[in-house]
């Protein structure tokens, strides 16, 4: 029989998040983290959360402790947020665009700004 090729989410099976193995259906197992480095593709009330899948209860604490030892930064997640912005659009962006399209303050696009710079300054000189 000649098989169709369905979208790609379809038939993927769950991958373990720590180890990587393939995780037969119905057995995942799912947590949440907090993650500043998240950032939702369309959806900014899921920013700054990662989902977890797992293998097994021991993978699945050790990825929580993990993330909970992973420093969660407002500066990186206002970064993505603004990333996300600036990707929706062909359009160079001002200052006040940002604020309109971020949901974040002036003062937070700027810090955020700065916290980039700072991140691509430690990169160059490491
Ligand atoms: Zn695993």
């Amino acid at each position: 029989m000649k098989r169709d090729k369905p979208g790609k989410e379809d038939v993927s099976p769950a991958l373990c998040d720590w180890c990587g193995a393939v995780i037969s259906a119905g057995a995942e197992l799912y947590s949440m983290a907090l993650d500043s480095s998240v950032i939702h593709a369309s959806n900014p009330r899921f920013d700054g959360r990662r989902f977890l899948t797992a293998c097994t209860h021991e993978h699945l604490a050790a990825l929580d402790e993990h993330y909970r030892r992973r420093p969660f930064v407002d500066e990186e997640l206002w970064a993505g947020k603004i990333a996300r912005a600036m990707d929706s659009t062909a359009e160079p962006l001002t200052l006040a665009d940002l604020v309109d399209a971020t949901g974040l303050s002036r003062e937070q696009v700027e810090r955020s700004m700065a916290w980039l710079e700072a991140q691509i300054h430690r990169l160059r000189h490491r």
